[in-house]
């Protein structure tokens, strides 16, 4: 056997696909890795069969179809008051995972620090590492996981070189508020630090609040580089489209990358979504239609031992199991999955210190049968 150097010695197999081989191996309801049960409008399916039979089936252009280039850019101008051009500033990836490793390897050179918060989605921080980058992490507080911004402040050195955001938060749940922008704003006013903003969850705001993309505020929208995902957006988190957009000095770094990582991303899907994009109608329905799933499993927990957090958006809602067990969450995630039926993700797997605050954090993006079902077996517990 010829030895290889580990770039990545500390890492193991991902926890969202480490507990949903759990689930299946014990015939669990897999409320762990965020995925929908339900399938995507089969109008969308049509979409991508026509394409095929209309030939669309070799290479996309690198940067992605023009059609849907176009159609990103008429909703985020739409959305947030934000013109990109197509040309320039927008590539379509293959998923959000890809674009976020694709922004960091296009500016993080060896040595550059790069601030990010934790509990934080996984693939920030291996990206950064194999960059050669520093990781400076600031560990937030349950329940409300609010950034101490004073605390950012202290963390910013002459080689801070990005902050990574991600609102809604996985998986937190929380949003960006107004005031966290103003501070972040303020922050970074005059010094030369990227935002790469995590804005997969972009549609899933809850309770009449807004999604506050960093593409609304022109001061961070000329910093950052904001990655999205179709897979949370069109219930159909395998066929794994997302984008970046960005202003062209940075989108021109990041296609350099991106054309020798992937070069281009399936081309049928890309005309199905371009086309299904048109119809607004679809996303400005999310809210409505996670918040009645949030409710609902909120709802059936409020008569459970485990505490609920806050859920403000997303579709992961956490819980706190103190009154129940001072089992390390891992061992509880497990003994949950096989003793009684249902799977979650232990939030330690969301810090690189392995911090285990007893949080589990559930998906609800499932049918009503299984919410209900779920909810029954949690119950007893
Ligand atoms: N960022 C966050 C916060 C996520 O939750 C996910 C996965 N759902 C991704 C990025 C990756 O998205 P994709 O599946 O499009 O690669
Ligand atoms: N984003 C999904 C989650 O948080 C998982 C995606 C994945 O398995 N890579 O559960």
């Amino acid at each position: 056997m010829i030895p290889v150097i580990s770039k990545l010695p500390q890492t193991g197999t991902t926890i969202f696909t480490t507990m949903s081989a759990l689930a299946a191996k014990h015939n669990a309801i897999n409320l762990s890795q965020g995925f929908p049960d339900y399938d995507c409008s089969p109008e969308l399916i049509e979409l991508v069969t026509k394409a095929m039979h209309a030939g669309h089936n070799q290479y996309a252009p690198m940067a992605g179809l023009p059609a849907l280039r176009e159609q990103i850019a008429v909703k985020t101008e739409r959305l947030y008051g934000a013109v990109y051009d197509p040309e320039t500033e927008i590539t379509v990836t293959a998923g959000a995972t890809q674009a976020v490793f694709t922004a960091i390897s296009a500016v993080i050179n060896p040595n550059d620090e790069v601030i990010m918060f934790e509990p934080a989605y996984d693939c920030y921080a291996p990206a950064v590492k194999l960059m050669g980058g520093v990781v400076k992490s600031l560990e937030l507080e349950p329940p409300d996981y609010r950034i101490p911004w004073e605390m950012v402040k202290r963390l910013i050195t002459n080689k801070t070189r990005m902050i990574i955001l991600n609102s809604p938060h996985n998986p937190t749940a929380t949003v960006l508020s107004e005031d966290d922008i103003e501070q972040l704003s303020a922050l970074v006013k005059n010094q030369d630090i990227l935002i790469l903003s995590d804005e997969v969850y972009e549609h899933l705001v809850f309770d009449g609040d807004v999604h506050r993309s960093m593409a609304r505020y022109p001061l961070l929208r000329d910093r950052s580089l904001i990655v999205a995902s179709f897979g949370k957006t069109f219930h159909a988190t395998g066929w794994k489209v997302g984008y970046c957009i960005a202003p062209a000095h940075l989108m021109q770094e990041f296609r350099k990358i991106h054309q020798f990582l992937v070069f281009s991303v399936n081309t049928p899907m890309q005309h199905a979504i371009a086309e299904y994009l048109k119809n607004v109608n679809h996303y400005e329905s999310l809210p409505q239609f996670f918040s009645e799933k949030r409710d609902s499993f909120r709802n059936g927990l409020a008569h459970s031992r485990f505490k609920l957090l806050p859920c403000a958006g997303t579709y992961f809602q956490s819980v706190s199991y103190e009154s129940i067990t001072d089992e390390k969450d891992t061992d509880f995630a497990l003994r949950l999955t096989s003793e009684i039926g249902v799977a979650a993700i232990p939030v330690s797997a969301f810090y690189r210190k392995g911090t285990d605050r007893h949080i589990l954090r559930f998906c609800f993006a499932k049918k009503q049968e299984t919410l209900d079902k779920a909810v029954e077996r949690l119950q007893r517990v």
